[in-house]
């Protein structure tokens, strides 16, 4: 295992991993943004190095900066979390010539399976079914002829697309070439390449996504899968696992194409494949693969007892996986609540926290990088924190989460939580058949 490990990350995934380093006895060293002098990560971590100014640009994706920190502090692996420099493959190739293990795949597979419309044609090869699209579009004339043939509604999407943005949906002809511009150049601002490709738009359907982990001995296991359907602009809101919306044979299925599709590109590290599901004819299609650890991988931590971040750092550092296929039994159900600080109408909040007051008992997980008197800046995501809920029975769960959430106290931003609290006294969400267009419903 590694001594002392870097975090290119803030929030409560940085303070994720920094608990996972101390519980494994690897030393941790933290970079900072001058917006985050105050935040809890630089408190809790080993070392901490002011890299810049409060913009990601200047800090937290300033790749040199932070290779720099890794090298001068003595680190010899990096964690980056998720988001900002999670899925560059630039970044894990600049740690690889400074000698520095990057936590995450390969650059050739995040090359490979982090252009989505490259992941498809990936998806494909391997045997997993992909939602019927095209490849990448040339230009609007060519927007035009395939949505001709592909009929609507459908989705122009972004190939560097993530966090839900680069998508468009789009329901007629005339309206083509709008979205094939907007969807490009909000793409080519986000994530500086604007290529799209095209998919046909599936509805109703469930977003479900299979955890896969891979070590450098050839093993891949598969770790259950979790429903996300509860999105708000294609981005998730509540997750939960299992799924209470597929048979155990498409179970199965899901599970045994996103192992082929892992081992089809040696995949080595901890991944998730996502997949769009009809019930009505209980089939499923490849959507996209995350090769980073997930906003939600906690549920699958408590259904399956399996700690995913330790894993992800031993899988990094060459160790092979103590457990295999047979060992992994998912039991019970865990559900996951996205609280961010953000007003009724969806704007971001930001301010002081004056109070504060995390739920707790067993099987009750909050994590966050909150505490009071704490000031949120502007300049990032707005989750405040994760709630996340263990219990035998779904329904158990759900009413755990709404107990949970009804002690949850958080005074000087404006919070989330009273939506949550109507997703989960919704009837279609407690039927567990509900759909990726369950808040459009919510809100009619
Ligand atoms: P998950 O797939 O883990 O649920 P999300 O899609 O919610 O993740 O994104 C995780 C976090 O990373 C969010 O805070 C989101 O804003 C951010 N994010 C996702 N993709 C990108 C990207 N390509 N560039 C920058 N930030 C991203
Ligand atoms: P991102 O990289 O931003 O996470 P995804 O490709 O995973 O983008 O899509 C985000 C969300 O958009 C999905 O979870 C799903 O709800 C919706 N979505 C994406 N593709 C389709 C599609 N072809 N049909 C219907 N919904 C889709
Ligand atoms: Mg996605």
């Amino acid at each position: 295992m590694f001594e002392k490990i870097l975090i290119a990350n803030r929030g409560e995934i940085a303070v994720r991993v920094i608990r996972a380093c101390k519980e494994m006895g690897v030393q941790t060293v933290v970079v900072y943004s001058t917006a985050d002098a105050g935040s809890y990560h630089v408190q809790i971590a080993d070392e901490a190095w002011c890299i810049g100014g409060p913009r990601p640009a200047d800090s937290y994706l300033n790749m040199d900066a932070i290779v720099t920190v890794a090298v001068e502090s003595g680190a010899t692996a990096v964690h980056p979390g998720y988001g900002f420099l999670s899925e560059s493959s630039e970044f894990a190739r600049k740690c690889r010539e400074c000698g520095l293990v990057f936590i995450g795949p390969s650059p050739e597979v995040i090359d490979r399976m982090g252009d989505k419309d490259e992941a498809r044609r990936t998806a494909k090869a391997a045997g997993v079914p992909i939602v019927e699209g095209t490849g990448l579009l040339g230009d609007a004339d060519e927007a035009e002829r395939e949505a001709k043939r592909i009929g609507f509604p459908l989705l122009i999407k972004a190939r560097a697309g993530g966090g839900g943005r680069g998508i468009r949906k789009v329901e007629a002809r005339d309206k083509v070439r709008g979205a094939f511009q907007e969807a490009s150049s909000e793409a080519a601002s986000a994530f500086g390449d604007g290529g799209c490709y095209m998919e046909r738009f599936i509805s109703p359907a469930h977003h479900v996504e299979v955890q896969v982990l891979g070590d450098a001995h050839g093993n891949v296991v598969s770790l259950g899968e979790r429903e996300c359907s509860v999105q708000r602009r294609n981005q998730k809101l509540l997750e939960e696992s299992p799924s209470p919306s597929i048979t155990p044979a498409v179970r199965d299925h899901m599970a045994k194409a996103a192992r082929d599709l892992a081992r089809s590109v040696g995949y080595v590290g901890l991944g998730t494949i996502e997949y769009l599901y009809s019930d009505a004819n209980e089939t499923f299609a490849f959507m996209e693969m995350n090769t980073r650890l997930q906003v939600e991988h906690p549920i699958t931590e408590y259904v399956t007892g399996v700690d995913l971040v330790k894993w992800q750092m031993r899988v990094a550092a060459g160790n092979e996986l103590a457990f295999a296929q047979d060992d992994i039994h998912v039991q019970g159900h865990a559900i996951e609540c996205r609280l961010n600080a953000e007003t009724p109408d969806f704007l971001p909040s930001c301010g002081t926290v004056e109070t504060l007051h995390i739920p707790g008992g067993p099987w009750v997980r909050f994590d966050t990088a909150l505490y009071q008197g704490v000031t949120i800046p502007p300049y990032y995501d707005s989750m405040l924190g994760k709630l996340i809920v263990y219990a035998p029975t779904r329904e158990e769960c759900v009413r755990k989460a709404r107990s949970a959430l009804g002690e949850f106290v958080v005074e000087g931003v404006s919070d989330n939580s009273e939506l949550q609290l109507d997703i989960l006294s919704n009837d279609e969400f407690v039927s567990g058949m509900y759909h990726t267009n369950l808040m459009e419903h919510l809100y009619e």
